[in-house]
């Protein structure tokens, strides 16, 4: 078997007395699609953060192809180049064509020519479906075409591991299924993710493997039809029902 991409090996993070991640070990082998569930403010942003450097942990390693990213002397930077994240609000440029939006890190982060940022932002664009609206404004957009573009940004990065957290919470209702449409094809792709969610339906189709986060630990990990569908706790079930 060969190393995961991620490792996350007892991880903790504390906000001053607020213990939000205890003791989280986390393993995502390439290609693999790790859904982490449980209820609100049981640490499921926090620990994303933890592995893009948005957040320090206090103790523990988080491993990136092997390396140990949390390591002080690494750049965050480099590491961030290596990681892509999208958040539930997409944070789109709003005076930036969508264009601009996507080629807007390769120019001046990674310094890439800008035609050759251009041709790649446009494949991006289409490969999400929107190469047509290359030219608009994101205001002009619906919510779950401005956050396809917010993942386009990320990919164009050829991110090695993507992290999306809640990306359809803020969509209306009718405007989730093309977001979630999208994810579904870039797992098939081979794209390696951790997401958080509360599409249960989702998860099920989707997640190789279902993390169910409580107090600061993952309390139950494993295929979706034993975590969703024959949870082994208690809490694990509690929370379940709650959400039907
Ligand atoms: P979830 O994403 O599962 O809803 P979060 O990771 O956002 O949970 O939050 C977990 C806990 O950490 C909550 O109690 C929240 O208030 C706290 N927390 C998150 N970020 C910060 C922060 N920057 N400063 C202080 N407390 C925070
Ligand atoms: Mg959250």
């Amino acid at each position: 078997m060969s190393d995961p991409v991620l490792r996350l090996e007892n991880v903790r993070k504390s906000f001053g007395d607020n213990v939000v991640l205890r003791d989280v070990s986390l393993d995502v082998a390439a290609g693999e699609c790790v859904v982490l569930i449980g209820a609100s403010g049981s640490g499921k942003s926090t620990l994303l953060r933890c592995v893009n450097l948005l957040e320090r942990v206090d103790d523990g390693v988080v491993r990136l192809d092997g390396e140990d990213i949390t390591d002080p002397r690494v750049d965050a930077d480099r590491v961030r180049a290596r990681i892509g994240i999208v958040f539930q609000a997409y944070n789109l440029f709003p005076h930036l064509s969508v264009l601009d939006n996507v080629t807007l890190a390769p120019i001046l982060v990674h310094k890439v020519a800008a035609e050759q940022a251009r041709s790649e932002a446009l494949a991006m664009l289409d490969r999400v479906g929107l190469a047509a609206k290359a030219a608009a404004r994101p205001d002009s957009l619906s919510g779950g075409q401005q956050q396809r573009v917010a993942i386009a940004r990320a990919l164009v990065n050829r991110p090695r591991l993507m992290l999306l957290d809640e990306v359809t919470s803020a969509l209306d209702p009718e405007l989730v299924g093309e977001v979630l449409d999208l994810l579904r094809e870039l797992k098939d792709d081979g794209l390696t993710m951790i997401l958080n969610t509360h599409e249960m339906g989702f998860a099920r189709q989707v997640a190789d493997v279902v993390c169910f986060l409580d107090g600061g630990v993952i309390l139950e990990q494993g295929r979706p039809e034993q975590v969703l569908g024959a949870p082994a706790h208690e809490r694990t079930q509690r929370f379940l029902s709650r959400l039907t």
